[in-house]
């Protein structure tokens, strides 16, 4: 059985630095900082890198969802527990991949 209370611990650091940087990358998104130029080359570099932040923020977001999962598995005491066979994950495998909610077998 892993270290639960160190496991969350490290899941709220992570939780609290991809907040930070999805907030960033949709505050830049918003162009509060930096308004759309007038020019349309220049427009254009700016929308790039707009699908550039975007897929940041996606990819925050996913494994943010990732994370308030397994916290909430970790407050239901089921956070060693394969969600598709029911058995317990192997703790090598939690601490690789300390989101996954399947062992090795259900994850494949
Ligand atoms: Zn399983």
């Amino acid at each position: 059985m892993p270290d639960l209370s160190a496991v969350r611990e490290q899941l709220l650091k992570r939780q609290a630095e991809l907040r930070n940087r999805t907030e960033r990358a949709n505050a830049d998104l918003r162009h509060q900082k930096d308004p759309l130029a007038a020019d349309f080359a220049d427009q254009a570099v700016q929308r790039s890198n707009d699908d550039v932040l975007a897929a940041i923020s996606d990819s925050a977001q996913g494994e943010l969802n990732q994370i308030s999962v397994a916290l909430r598995r970790i407050e239901a005491g089921q956070y060693a527990t394969c969600a598709g066979c029911g058995t317990e994950i192997a703790p090598e495998r939690l601490r690789s991949v300390p989101y996954t909610d399947r062992c090795a077998a259900c994850a494949t």
